[in-house]
Order: C-alpha cells, then structure tokens, then sequence
C-alpha cells in the first residue's frame, strides 16, 4: 500500500482537480454508481472528542474506502488542527488496503468543492456579488473555489465572532476583490450567492434577510442540531443536496423538514442536476438552496486523486503491510 503524508497534499492536487472530482462523484452518486454507507459519529467521552467514520463505494470509479476522524477542540492550543481526518483506501477487488492519505487539506478542498459545485448549477449567471456567512478555517477555502464560478466584483461577509472577518478580507484580497463586513440584513440585501460556513447551533440569517434569486449554499451543518439558517427560507426555496439522507439526518434541512416546511421528497440531489436529470434553477426569482452536509465518497474522490498524482511524483511512500 502507499502513504501519502499531509505535507504533500498541497503540492498534490488543485481546487480544479477537486472540482472535478467532486462533480464525477455527485453524479455518479445520482446514477445509482456509488453509494454512501452510514454515518457514524460519536462523542467518546475522552478530550471532549467527536470520533467518526465516513464511507462509501464508487463502482465507476472503482474507490472503495472510508475517512476517519473528527473534532478535537483542545488541539489548536497545542498547535494543531482542531479537525484531524484521515483516508484509508482499498482494492475493491481484492478487500486489501491500497493507501493511507492525509485527510486534512483535503477536506477543507472538498467542502469548498462542493459548494462551488452547487454555485455552478444553481447561482444565477449574472450572480456579481458573494455573501459569507462565516470566517473560520473552512471559510478561505470556500470564499477561494466560489470566486472561480462566476464573476464576483465584490466580497461581504459576517461572523458571529467579528475579529475573524480579517481572514475573509485577506482572501478576497488575493483576488483583488474589495470586502465588505456588514450586516445579516445587508448580507442578504446586497449578495447573489451566500455560503454558510460556521459551527454555528442556531438560524443565523433568517428568512426577512434573503431575497429572491439568491443561493445559499449551506455548508456548516454537518451534525445533529447545528444550524445557519432560518428553516422558514426552505418553505420558499427549491432545495437541493449533496445526499438526501444525510440532508434530512445531519444537514441544513433537518429542522425545516421536522418544522414540515419542507419533506425529504421535495429535496433534489445535485447530481440530478449535473447529470440533466432535474432542472436546476429555473428563474431569476427563484431562491436555491444547497445542503452540502460533506458525504464519504468526496472524501474518497479527492484521496484517490492525491494517491495517483503522489504514486506519478514519486512522494508515495510504499510499504508492506
Ligand atoms: P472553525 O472552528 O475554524 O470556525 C468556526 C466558525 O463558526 C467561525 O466562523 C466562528 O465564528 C463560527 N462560530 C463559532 N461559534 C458560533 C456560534 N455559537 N454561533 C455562530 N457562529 C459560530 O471551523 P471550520 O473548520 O471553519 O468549520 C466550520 C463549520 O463547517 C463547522 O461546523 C464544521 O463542522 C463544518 N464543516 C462542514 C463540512 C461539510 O462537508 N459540510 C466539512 C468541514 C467542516
């Protein structure tokens, strides 16, 4: 098998490749070609940790694997990531394991990936302006992969903590887009696409703040009880996702699908959308909403991906286990 170590990842593989790796797994996801198993997440009761796995099987793309990891929030004072992943790859034909890849880059690349995936189909095409509500560490990754899908003029941003909002001003920088710090109600006002990027366990920006025509791409709901947005948004909103039951589960629309605002039937997944199986916005007016809850096989798509760009560089490291 071959290890990839973390430091090598960034040298490895580029948002572009992600993209693309992304957008081949949500639509081989919606063709019945790869399937996610469940999610098992739990507090393990030692260093206030949360401890899972993700996993999954691409038949297309012959990867079969799992990420495992999750939250450590005394790290960062030790001088770590707080999130702490790692892929493990094997054979699907023969059950061996085939890689163990550094899983940390790669997840904040994937997230951002997909939201970037959901602004390609979904945004409008004249979408001019970029609403983030978040500024922590997933946040420049996905302020990065939005720029590249339509022409943003302008960035705007707002965090529950606002002494972070200088790390989306420094991102929008190295685009040389101008930043705004503003408020929920301008956030909504004045931006065309919002992504939701905190950890946040109650509705940030509610349904007064959102206009018609803007999608929002709810990124941050990844676990039971966490929210970002006003579940009454989803009443007035075509909603799509990465998986519909993971959606339902641990994503966005799990507190507008318990207020039966919405039901799991009226959620599309993307990659419908990308396979030109669903229609994917269909007018200036309408609002759109991306659940992007993070599912094992991005994971996977991505490590494959760094595995062979590792194994053509010579950075794998081989072993026999
Ligand atoms: P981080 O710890 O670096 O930043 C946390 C962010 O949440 C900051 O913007 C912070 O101000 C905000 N926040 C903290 N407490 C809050 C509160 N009480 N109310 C509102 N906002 C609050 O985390 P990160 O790595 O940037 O991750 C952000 C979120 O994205 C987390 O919830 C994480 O689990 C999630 N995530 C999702 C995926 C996915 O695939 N969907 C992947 C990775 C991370």
């Amino acid at each position: 098998m071959f290890i990839v170590p973390e430091k090598e990842i960034a040298g490895l593989v580029s948002a572009d490749q992600c993209f693309e790796a992304v957008e081949a797994v949500f639509a081989a996801m919606a063709r019945g070609d790869a399937y996610n198993f469940p999610v098992i997440r739990e507090a393990i009761g030692h260093a206030e940790a949360l401890y899972g796995f993700k996993s999954g099987f691409d038949r297309a793309g012959a990867v079969l694997g799992l990420k495992s990891g999750g939250y450590w929030p005394g790290n960062a004072a030790k001088g770590r990531t707080n999130h702490q992943s790692t892929v493990v790859l094997f054979d699907p034909d023969s059950g061996r394991p085939a890689a163990l890849v550094g899983g940390n880059l790669l997840t904040a690349l994937r997230t951002a990936a997909a939201s970037a995936v959901s602004i390609r189909y979904l945004a409008r095409s004249d979408a001019r302006v970029l609403g983030m509500l978040g500024a922590g560490h997933q946040s420049a990754f996905q302020l990065r992969a939005a720029v590249a899908q339509r022409r943003f003029e302008k960035i705007v941003g707002w965090n529950y903590h606002p002494e972070m909002l200088p790390r989306l001003a420094e991102t929008a920088a190295e685009f040389g887009l101008p930043f705004e710090a503003v408020s929920l109600e301008d956030l909504g006002a004045q931006a065309d696409v919002i992504v939701t990027i905190s950890s946040s366990f109650s509705a940030q920006l509610m349904d007064a703040h959102v206009r018609p025509g803007t999608h929002l791409a709810c990124m941050g709901t990844d676990t039971k009880g966490k929210q970002e947005i006003d579940p009454a948004i989803f009443a007035r909103a075509r909603v799509f996702a990465d998986e519909i039951a993971q959606s339902v589960e641990i994503g966005e629309a799990q507190h507008a699908v318990a207020a039966e605002f919405i039901a799991a039937e009226d959620i599309v997944e993307i990659g419908a959308v990308i396979n030109g199986t669903a229609p994917g916005r269909q007018s200036d007016d309408e609002i759109t909403v991306f659940d992007g809850t993070g599912v094992g096989l991005q994971d996977l798509a991505v490590a494959a991906r760094a595995v062979a760009a590792a194994r053509a560089r010579g950075v794998a490291v081989e072993v026999d286990l």
